[in-house]
């Protein structure tokens, strides 16, 4: 259970973790591909990884691995949030 007092940022388990694993430079390229999929294994395990995407979507982020999605991943989601907006339609990330 997170403490009310704490910020979510507090439980991120990728702090001290390899900051190019979660910038890749090149999410297109196998090697880079890899890196995400390494990012996203540990973002799998994070007690605030909700929290942590819903941060990156409200934030905008425009870059890294937030709450285990690319920026793609989340340009899709709030794309269909917005779709969602529109029709009332209920999307959840
Ligand atoms: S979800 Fe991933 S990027 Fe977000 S705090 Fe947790 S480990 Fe870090």
């Amino acid at each position: 259970m997170l403490n009310p007092d704490k910020h979510w940022t507090d439980y991120a388990i990728c702090r001290g973790a390899d900051p190019e694993l979660f910038y890749p430079i090149n999410y297109t390229v196998p090697v880079m591909a890899e890196q995400v999929e390494a990012a996203k294994a540990i973002c799998g395990n994070c007690p605030v990884k909700a929290e942590c995407l819903d941060w990156a979507l409200r934030a905008g982020e425009p870059d890294g691995i937030w709450g285990g999605t690319t920026p793609e991943e989340r340009r899709y989601i709030r794309r269909e949030m917005r779709r969602g907006e529109r029709t009332g339609r209920i999307v959840a990330a």
